[in-house]
């Protein structure tokens, strides 16, 4: 039953049932032409009898001349010679003349013919067919006297007869060769396919690291076996990612828990003054603080991955910053930073929007926190290819090159001794927030100079030429 589940074996199924198919209106067309040909020459040659020994017949006032020979002795032997059977009968139904297989012959009402016919039939008693053309002899518009020629068919139809059980044997075997090479096709290209089948089954979240290893090929399968692999590596990789990233999270949770702990616990050792209680409260205010912003960055990361549905919002990205920049003012300014705005009218994109907000907020956050003097440029223009740049640069530290391919990882950091405050999932939940954007981030550093990251976002269609039009 298996069997004929299996797409190999309607392969084969539908390959013989094709070709037969083909075969046998291939095969009728064909048997049928031929014995057209056959009877058209036949008739042909059958005709050209009837008129030379109509062309021997001698008249004269509309009667036959020796009607008790017909054709003159002398010529009959010539006929016959010719291989030509022929029978003469008179206008009253006698047979005058008669060379060849006529036995069993009915003799046809003379007066009665007008047009010459052709007709087949079998002798009674040697059972061989006969084609037999009438042709009536007509003087003054009577028939006076019929020609009739006739012909063996055993050739013609033995040669047909031969050609039928050449179809017959040849057409099955063929439609079956066809299915047997259709079948082994298809269970040479569909190998690859149960290989798949079996290392999908094995497959398990625990074990993601089998792989086909199939030699590539550049066919369906081949592709079909080649993606599976990478689709298994991607798996892969984000399965390891999300183990790290757990691992790391907890980590993350449980150092700040831990301090927790150990203040609790040694604020409990004995009985201590009010300011030490008020320096463990602020202590334990400090860690809780992590806390909470660990978890909050935790959970706007998930929102992040999870928000790629919900860019239905149309967001003027120009308005957005230009309030951002504004509540970042003073914060810049609290650190003498000079703040730097350079926006066009209008740039709209569609997306969401606390999500963007967030966006923009990690990256000038960042540019405030690492940055000791000089400025914060915050700038957007719109790219010919119908993206939107969103700058956000400054004269900051700047990040080393060997650091710069990882700063996107969750909980990278540059700088692990903590100095600033930070948890590594800013730029992480930036880079995901672009990417739900189909956007992306794309960051340049000099260290000692500054750095700036550039944020490239979809503009929304049709919004280009109003923009256009604007700038004009
Ligand atoms: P953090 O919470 O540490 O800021 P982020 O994911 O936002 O985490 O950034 C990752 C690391 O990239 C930071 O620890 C910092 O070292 C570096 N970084 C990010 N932005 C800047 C910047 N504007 N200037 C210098 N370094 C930066």
């Amino acid at each position: 039953m298996k069997l004929f589940k299996s797409l190999r074996f309607r392969f084969a199924f539908w390959t013989a049932s094709i070709l037969l198919i083909a075969l046998v209106a291939f095969g009728v067309y064909m048997y049928e032409s031929v014995a057209r040909e056959l009877n058209a020459s036949v008739d042909s040659t059958l005709a050209l009898n009837a008129s030379q020994v109509i062309s021997t017949l001698n008249f004269e006032n509309g009667q036959l001349i020796n009607p008790e020979s017909g054709v003159s002795q002398a010529e009959a032997p010539d006929l016959f010679e010719l291989g030509i059977s022929f029978r003469i009968i008179s206008q009253d139904g006698r047979v005058l003349q008669s060379l060849g297989p006529f036995k069993s012959l009915p003799i046809p009402e003379t007066s009665d013919i007008q047009n010459s016919f052709y007709a087949t039939y079998t002798d009674s008693t040697t059972l061989k067919p006969f084609r037999v053309y009438t042709v009536p002899v007509i003087e003054n518009g009577r028939s006076i006297a019929l020609v009739q020629v006739v012909r063996d068919l055993t050739n013609e139809q033995g040669a047909l007869l031969r050609l039928r059980s050449i179809l017959w044997f040849s057409i099955p075997i063929l439609a079956l060769v066809a299915g047997l090479g259709g079948y082994l096709l298809a269970l040479k290209a569909l190998t690859p396919i149960d290989k798949i089948t079996r290392t999908a089954r094995r497959i398990s979240v625990e074990d993601l690291s089998s792989r086909l290893n199939l030699p590539y090929i550049d066919d369906e399968v081949g592709r079909l076996a080649r993606t599976f692999d990478e689709m298994l590596e991607r798996l892969d990789q984000s399965f390891r990612r999300e183990k790290q990233f757990i691992a790391d999270a907890s980590h993350d949770l449980r150092t700040p828990l831990t301090a927790i702990r150990a203040i609790i616990s040694m604020i409990l050792e004995k009985r201590r003054t009010g300011e030490e209680y008020e320096q463990a409260l602020r202590d334990l205010w400090e860690e809780t603080d992590r806390l909470q912003t660990l978890t909050e960055s935790l959970l706007q990361l998930v929102r992040a991955e999870s928000s790629k549905n919900q860019m239905v919002e149309t967001v003027d990205l120009c308005t957005l910053l230009r309030d951002l920049s504004e509540s970042y003012k003073p914060i810049a300014e609290a650190k003498s930073l000079e703040m730097a705005i350079d926006l066009p009218e209008r740039l709209v994109i569609n997306g969401d929007r606390d999500s963007l907000i967030r966006l923009f907020a990690n990256l000038l956050d960042n540019a405030i926190k690492y940055t000791m003097k000089g400025k914060i440029t915050l700038s957007a223009l719109e790219e010919r290819d119908g993206m939107i740049q969103v700058i956000v640069s400054d004269t900051g530290m700047g990040i080393a090159p060997e650091h710069l391919p990882h700063i996107f990882e969750r909980f990278y950091r540059v700088d692990k001794s903590r100095s600033e405050p930070g948890t590594g999932l800013g730029l992480s939940i930036a880079a995901e927030i672009a990417r739900a954007h189909r956007g992306r981030i794309e960051v340049k550093s000099v260290v000692g100079q500054g750095t700036t990251f550039i944020v490239f976002l979809p503009q929304k269609k049709g919004s280009g030429l109003a923009i256009t039009h604007f700038h004009s």
